[in-house]
């Protein structure tokens, strides 16, 4: 089969469309034949190298599969036959360990994402537990469904299950044109929330509030963002703000919460060394939330709505997986607002 193969650490130059074994699913997997795949930041940090995680060469990243099944492996559930349009669920996770018995599958003792600890989508083929098979709600494309799943399953599980938001309360997300940071906003405002969102360019503004932001700061024209983000509060301060700049961001994100108010977290694209004045951690009696990843029962709920059209795929740009590497360069600068897909051919 054709994948786009990584045999090196490096830049999205790297990458390089080769010819490799077809795999064959094993006992309780599926083969699904790759229409569509969506970029994630993961890709970029599996290709450049994630620290403590010993490479394993050559491999093949993509989280975001939708496709057709194409081969059943042993004891697979009759409810699964050739041909069925799915979409697969990234996260891996056992089944049995303490965490996975008590439903926090995210928290595995050998918790694994598609795409990085076993060959993801950037192929024709891919092979994947027929546990992390959904069927493709009938009114989304391929392109569509691949980009559904890690974006909005991750910030179902920052918002609804950790940070537990309710109708009414104010969340500010800090860049609104990142995959989850736009399905952030969906899933707020779905749930009854009033949003606020910062984000970079004209262009950004607009489409933050097409999906449904309130109100929208252009950050790069205005640096006393946060200063209008508190006078607009009227000095209270916002219950969530959902913060995955990191370091550039995250002292600034703490003073905007009002008393009680949540950071929730699932990344740190500006680095990790946030500062954290504490005294404003216990005097606000704020919380500081980590996820990563989703629940098997929280990506269920949040299919759910996206069958629902209650939450909709933004699709920023649709490539052929030949262009893998200029894909990954637009992800790398920043440009897109929602997803970036790759058509496999
Ligand atoms: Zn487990």
């Amino acid at each position: 089969m054709k994948a786009i193969v990584i045999e090196r650490h490096g830049e999205p130059d790297t990458v390089r469309l080769t010819d490799v074994p077809t795999p064959e699913p094993g006992p309780g997997e599926v083969r699904v034949r790759v229409k569509a795949t969506a970029l994630n930041h993961l890709d970029l940090w599996v290709l450049r190298g994630i620290p403590g995680i010993p490479p394993a060469f050559p491999h093949v990243s993509g989280c975001d599969v939708a496709g057709v099944i194409d081969a059943l492996g042993p004891d697979v559930p009759g409810r699964w036959q050739v041909g069925d349009r799915v979409l697969v669920n990234p996260s891996l996770s056992c089944g049995e360990c303490e965490y996975c018995v008590r439903g926090q599958d995210n928290m595995c003792d050998t918790f694994g994402i598609l795409g990085e600890h076993r060959w993801g989508g950037m192929a024709e083929y891919v092979t994947v537990p027929a546990r992390n098979l959904h069927p493709i709600p009938p009114a989304l494309s391929f392109e569509e469904a691949a980009a559904i799943p890690l974006v909005f399953s991750t910030a179902w599980q920052m918002l609804v299950t950790a940070a537990d938001i309710r109708p009414g309360e104010l969340v500010l997300v800090l860049g609104a044109g990142g995959g989850v940071n736009s399905a952030a906003i969906q899933i707020a405002k779905a749930v009854g929330c009033q949003v606020w969102a910062t984000t970079s360019t004209q262009e950004k503004v607009e489409r933050a509030y097409a999906l449904g932001a309130d109100w929208v700061v252009n950050y790069r024209e205005n640096p006393e963002w946060s200063k209008a983000v508190w006078k607009r509060t009227g000095k209270r301060g916002v219950d969530v703000v959902v913060d995955n700049v990191g370091q550039a961001t995250w002292s600034t994100s703490l003073r905007l919460l009002a008393r009680g108010g949540r950071l929730v977290t699932v990344g740190a694209t500006t680095g990790p060394a946030g500062e954290t004045d504490i005294r404003y951690v216990f005097w606000r009696h704020l919380r500081i939330i980590g996820s990563t990843m989703c629940t098997r029962g929280g990506f269920l709920d949040m299919l759910r709505l996206v069958e629902q059209g209650k939450l909709k795929p933004v699709v920023d740009r649709v490539l052929p997986l030949e262009e893998a590497a200029e894909a990954l360069s637009i992800l790398a600068r920043g440009e897109q607002f929602g997803k970036i897909v790759l058509r496999v051919a």
